[in-house]
């Protein structure tokens, strides 16, 4: 008798090689972890107020199925003051986290064996959605030269008749890359020739530190045929709080609320009112803390430059930096492994964002100067000794 028969399609379901190096890393005493990929402030007291007070005050009931109108009006509001996007509040929908938005897009789009290209190294949840939707994924690979972006022609090479979606990410985790103007009108481009539609995901839009955020949709002819992700969790440090959002096309927006009615039934509606109040007071503290990350990541960045072995691109955006360790002579793999264990100093190696990532480490700067500075001496002491011994 076997009365739980695991569909075929998640007979092989594991934890990815990330979860790994994280639980080696929870046993070790005065760790340095620059594996972690969340804020590390918490919650600003006048988010969590604003959410307590709605509690005490009863709106403890479901939720309107697309979100509260007031809170996706300040999230059109938030999108024109930043980067003069033109959004209306029935494009909106609000979503458990950003993390939700790319599987009710693929559930309602993709048909068995339907092709989904994907600007790679990245967020590898899109892979796994991809798969458990019935589609297929076309990881393609990026270069450190063009900014970790694939260029027009890389995607234009992948695209074959069963090519439906086209996946992007800027300001980009795992690379910290920030796509350019001319970039993003060129896949644009593609999109519009071979008749495509974009997720473009934009949840570290708050993170630029050197040119600026293009949204994909505010390109000619690209909002009919975008998807956009927005959230809190990075922008407004709530990442427990669940909550994210979509801006898309009426006729996706109409399924994907649909599918969302039989999954969550909406989103919390604390939550909800914790990121209404984050857009109404928050853009000057959210503005200090991209001013933080932008000096922890130069700082990271020289740092890292001045190890034998590891060479550093300028950093552009998001918290998240992606050195070439491959003088090394180590994998990446080897690499984070051998870091963890002499050093005390947690990172992901790249292949865990697809394979394209092979022969770098991502390193978040989610610590303050002080543990970075430590993490950084630590690594520098481990490779010098390395360099001096071998
Ligand atoms: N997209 C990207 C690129 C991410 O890095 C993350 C979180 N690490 C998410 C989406 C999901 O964020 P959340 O669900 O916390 O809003």
């Amino acid at each position: 008798m076997q009365p739980v028969k695991i569909a075929q399609r998640f007979q092989n379901i594991q934890p990815s090689g990330m979860l790994k190096i994280f639980q080696a890393a929870a046993a070790i005493d005065d760790l340095s972890n620059l594996g972690i990929g969340e804020p590390d402030f918490h919650t600003e007291h006048e988010i969590v107020d604003a959410a307590a007070k709605a509690a005490k005050e009863g709106m403890t009931h479901y939720p309107p199925l697309t979100g509260y109108p007031e809170l996706r009006q300040e999230i059109c509001a938030y999108w024109k003051r930043h980067h003069d996007l033109e959004v209306a509040p029935g494009e909106i929908h609000l979503t458990v986290g950003g993390i939700q938005a790319p599987h009710l897009c693929f559930q309602a789009m993709l048909d068995p064996g339907d092709e989904v290209m994907v600007a790679e190294p990245c967020f590898t949840a899109y892979f796994q959605q991809v798969e458990f939707n019935g589609g297929v994924v076309v990881p393609v690979p990026s270069r450190a030269e063009n900014g970790f972006f694939p260029t027009a022609e890389d995607f234009e090479k992948a695209i074959t008749p069963r090519t439906k979606i086209l996946v992007i990410n800027s300001p980009c985790n795992p690379t910290g890359g920030v796509i350019t103007l001319e970039q993003a009108q060129s896949i644009a481009e593609v999109a519009k020739k071979h008749d495509l539609f974009v997720i473009s995901d934009e949840i570290y839009e708050a993170f630029v530190f050197s040119g600026k955020h293009i949204p994909m949709a505010s390109l000619p002819g690209m909002k009919e045929r975008a998807m956009t992700i927005g959230g809190f969790s990075k922008s407004h440090c709530m990442t427990g709080w669940r909550i994210g959002y979509v801006m898309a096309p009426a006729a996706l927006l109409k399924v994907m609320v649909q599918l969302s009615v039989v999954q969550t039934f909406g989103v919390n509606v604390l939550s909800q009112m914790g990121a209404l109040e984050a857009l109404r007071s928050q853009d000057a503290k959210m503005r200090g803390r991209t001013e933080e990350y932008e000096k922890r990541i130069r700082y990271s960045a020289d740092r890292l430059n001045a190890m034998p072995g590891v060479r550093c691109p300028e950093p552009k955006g998001a918290f998240y930096l992606f050195p070439d360790i491959s003088e090394t002579g180590m994998t990446d793999e080897e690499f984070s492994w051998w870091l963890l264990e002499t050093a005390k100093v947690a990172t992901i190696p790249g292949t865990s964002f697809g394979k394209s990532g092979a022969g770098h480490i991502r390193i978040a700067c989610t610590l303050p100067m002080e543990g970075l500075k430590k993490a950084f001496d630590r690594m520098e002491n481990a490779l010098t000794h390395r360099t001096a011994s071998a």
